[in-house]
């Protein structure tokens, strides 16, 4: 199975990172350049953005706010990811931490993002944040990106439980392996197993979401946003 964000941005328009147009374009191009600003869009590094911008979405908002509202929650969700729009905001929402935008272009940003509302699938379309909702997505994504450190610890270990989910069901393999090794008697040699499983499951997350994309530090995003 392929990771989740690249199914996701598969399906996904290409975003300008310079005017916060939504186009359609060939994604398997190096580049393409923009028909609004004429900005040049590397489509390597707009996948890198995207990646990181969708975990910070998936675990820094969508899974949080989840498990805030549910406190003595013992299910654990498989949630569907939120759409393009809710991704394309959260770019804006992180691209004061990954590309220096100020508060106030990452807004206009994300006001352009929401008038383009058409241009997204329909199922994609319910997040479209009020001022008040976008301030609290802004923290609870650069919290994320910061670590964590605001999340009660049992948000913080309710999530690392679904990262582990979701690196399973994006390594089929090792997660038959480890259901098999689940079912066996207890011994030791069970035990060292498992715990090289749990233990790789850690790293491929880690390797997968906190990547930080490499964005030069002289960019500078949203600046022709009109
Ligand atoms: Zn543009």
């Amino acid at each position: 199975m392929a990771l989740i964000a690249d199914n996701e941005y598969r399906k996904t328009r290409i975003l300008c990172l310079s005017c916060a147009a939504i186009l359609h374009g060939d994604k398997t191009a190096p580049s393409i350049i923009c028909p609004d600003c004429g900005t040049t869009i590397n489509l390597k590094q707009q996948f890198e953005i995207y990646r990181y911008a969708f975990y910070c979405l998936r675990y820094g908002y969508q899974y949080r706010q989840y498990y805030e509202e549910r406190t003595d929650s013992k299910i654990k969700p498989f949630l569907a990811p939120l759409g393009e729009m809710a991704t394309f905001i959260a770019i804006a929402a992180i691209s004061g931490v990954i590309g220096n935008a100020t508060y106030d272009a990452l807004k206009k940003a994300v006001q352009k993002l929401i008038s383009q509302e058409s241009k997204c699938e329909a199922k994609n379309d319910r997040f479209l944040p009020t001022n008040e909702e976008f301030e609290q997505f802004f923290n609870y994504l650069t919290d994320f990106h910061n670590g964590f450190s605001s999340a009660p610890e049992f948000i913080r270990e309710a999530i690392f439980e679904e990262m582990l989910g979701d690196a399973a069901a994006e390594s089929p393999q090792l997660a038959d392996r480890l259901l098999e090794l689940l079912g066996k008697e207890q011994s030791k040699s069970k035990e060292i197993q498992v715990t090289a499983i749990y233990r790789e499951l850690v790293r491929r997350q880690k390797a997968r979401v906190l990547k930080k994309p490499n964005i030069s530090p002289h960019a500078k995003m949203w600046e022709k946003v009109k």
